[in-house]
């Protein structure tokens, strides 16, 4: 089956679904593969339970018409993305960095949704199916699109530029996550600039934060850009006026206030204003966008319980970002403060040195509780509480509760330390 025939049927079919566990009624089956299933054997369910058509790639489990055949399932979906991308009209926005993305591509569609038919990535579908699912949600009337890439080696978002065709893209930074995969901070840098090389090869327009060195050395030489910075050297001046422990903003006399706890979360608002301003829509309507929305999902959220204000951010963490959380959350006015680390997951070789760098981190501040759950955390020197596992942290904390007070949770999402609430 050719692309252009399934584009046919897709277009009369226009939802997708890639779970048998979910599947979209009356719409397209792609029966996927992965290291541990075989997307084909589902086929038949999936067209039982609603699906229109089962698209698979292995004529053994074709019964009738309703199966459709292909060479390979995972291209013709990610062909079919592309394909449809390329026929609508939207504008597409590629967001990638090594923090902040979801958040900030959350921002930029509540801005961007405030004057136009905006879709974005639905919660984190960030990576090869996940692009091209998020570019089949584009509707005749989408007139732009959000959409977040994610990347843990080389070349991944290469490959993702290629799905979405992007005519603006950000970098929200160049952090220390997935360093394993990518071979280091320098790893880091090469791989998510890759889409700063698709952009500038194809003379789209980027957007950037003129503040950030790394950026600011990459983008030098390329005119087709626009930017913020505290300062003047970039088209729009935002200022950073207060986290406490609301990140508060300003821009041309208006002062903008976020639901988002912690600095790091400045950077990723003033590029949602950036991307508004650019596309003219209106400074109110920007203000009132950014101030609509509440992050969810563990990730800086901050909730009551039991008397303790929690800084819940517990949906993922690495170097770059524990770290961000730890200095915002010194600098929060509180009674008293806790820390409650899980270890950072996929760092390789240089585990150790990040996990002990975060503890003496946490050392030379002043809180008034700390502690680290964990192998990684185990075997380095802390300040504080130490528990191999999240069992033995939890028999603890049974016997021992928290003190009154802010408290800080954070760590990777093995770690799944939002388990805490319900130990409290
Ligand atoms: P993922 O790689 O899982 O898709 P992401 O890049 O989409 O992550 P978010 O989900 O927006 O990132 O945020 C995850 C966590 O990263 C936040 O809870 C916060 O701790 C941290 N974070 C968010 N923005 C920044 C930033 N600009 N700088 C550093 N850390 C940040
Ligand atoms: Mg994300």
């Amino acid at each position: 089956m050719t692309i252009e025939v399934l584009y046919q049927i897709y277009l009369k079919h226009p939802k997708v679904s890639t779970d048998s566990r979910k599947i979209a009624v009356g719409g397209l089956f792609f029966a996927l593969k992965g290291p541990n299933f075989n997307g084909n054997t589902f086929a038949e369910q999936a067209l039982r339970e609603g699906a229109e058509y089962a698209i698979i790639d292995e004529d053994e489990y074709m019964h009738n018409e309703r199966y459709l055949l292909v060479e390979d399932v995972l291209t013709a979906l990610q062909q079919l993305g592309t394909y449809h991308r390329e026929q609508s009209g939207a504008k597409i926005i590629a967001l990638t960095g090594s923090n902040g993305k979801t958040t900030t591509k959350e921002l930029i569609h509540s801005v961007l949704a405030q004057k136009y038919n905006t879709i974005a990535t639905r919660g984190n579908l960030n990576n090869h199916i996940g692009v091209p699912l998020t570019l089949l949600t584009i509707r005749k009337d989408t007139e732009i699109a959000v959409i977040e890439m994610g990347a843990n080696h080389q070349k991944e978002i290469e490959f993702l530029s290629q799905l979405a065709l992007p005519d603006h893209g950000y970098i929200t930074n160049f952090g220390k996550a997935h360093l394993e995969g990518f071979g280091g901070v320098e790893g880091v840098i090469k791989g998510k600039s890759e889409l700063f090389q698709h952009l500038i090869s194809h003379e789209k327009h980027i957007f950037w934060n003129a503040d950030d060195p790394i950026q600011a050395e990459k983008l030098k030489n390329y005119p087709n850009k626009t930017g913020f910075s505290k300062g003047n050297i970039a088209n729009y001046q935002i200022l950073f006026l207060s986290a406490d422990p609301y990140v508060k903003l300003q821009t041309e006399q208006t002062e903008i206030n976020t639901n988002l706890p912690g600095a790091y979360n400045f950077t990723n608002a003033a590029i949602a204003v950036v991307i508004g301003l650019y596309l003219k829509v209106p400074l109110v309507k920007i203000k009132a966008g950014i101030e609509a929305y509440r992050p969810e999902n563990n990730r800086s959220q901050i909730l009551n319980k039991k008397g303790l204000e929690i800084y819940l951010d517990a949906y993922n963490a690495n170097p770059s970002s524990m770290k961000a959380a730890i200095e915002a959350f010194d600098k929060i006015p509180a009674k008293s403060k806790t820390v409650l680390l899980g270890d950072m997951f996929e760092l390789g070789d240089e585990a150790p040195m990040e996990h002990q760098a975060i503890a003496d981190l946490t050392a030379n501040l002043s809180f008034d509780g700390l502690y680290f759950v964990g192998k990684n955390f185990s075997r380095v020197k802390t300040d504080g509480n130490t528990f191999s596992s999240f069992e033995d942290f939890s028999d603890y904390l049974k016997e021992h509760p928290l003190e009154k007070g802010a408290v800080l949770i954070k760590g990777s999402r093995g770690m799944a330390l939002e388990r805490i609430l319900d130990i409290l």
